[in-house]
């Protein structure tokens, strides 16, 4: 048995195009994480493929799996949510270290600037310390990390999805 690279998952201008191989939903993605939070049952109408919420449709928008083909799924399969909240978590580390980076950096020109300011300007390196860590963490948390989170967390959830594909198959 030949072990075939993770499928990569695919960008158009940015933003991710879901696909066969990397059938990432962001409607059950907010789905799982609503009844994770009890605010939403684990019942519905869900892609027999990829497990994407259906409504009323014959066939799945994320991955072209058709009804007739894939009978729909009336739950989400656990080992599936667990892969969706993994991604959440990937995501989440990438703004935290981003925000703590942010927060480290003014922390450090804030103590360069009570060093070298003189007298009573020292009071800048109090509010660069104060003022600039907040902002510095929100930049680098929020803005910074938000490309390299998006993309790290989708590459996790085609790597795992394709374990997970490939474990079902073979069930
Ligand atoms: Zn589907």
């Amino acid at each position: 048995m030949t072990t075939a690279a993770p499928p990569q998952p695919t960008f158009e201008n940015g933003e991710f195009v879901p696909s066969r191989d990397v059938p990432f939903s962001p409607e059950l993605d907010a789905l799982i994480h609503e009844i994770r939070a009890g605010e939403a049952p684990n019942i519905g109408r869900f892609c027999g493929y990829c497990s994407a919420p259906l409504g009323q449709a014959a066939g799945c928008e994320v991955c072209g799996e058709s009804t007739s083909r894939t009978e729909p799924l009336d739950k989400i399969d656990r080992e599936l949510a667990q892969i969706y909240v993994a991604k959440r978590k990937r995501e989440a580390l990438f703004v935290h270290s981003g925000a703590w980076t942010g927060i480290l950096l003014a922390t450090a020109l804030s103590i360069l600037l009570i060093v070298f300011l003189p007298g009573w300007t020292k009071v800048f390196a109090i509010m660069t310390l104060v003022l600039g860590g907040y902002f510095a963490g929100v930049f680098f948390g929020n803005v910074l990390a938000q490309t390299p989170a998006y993309r790290s967390g989708l590459k996790l959830f085609a790597q795992r999805w394709s374990e997970y594909a490939a474990t079902r198959a073979s069930q």
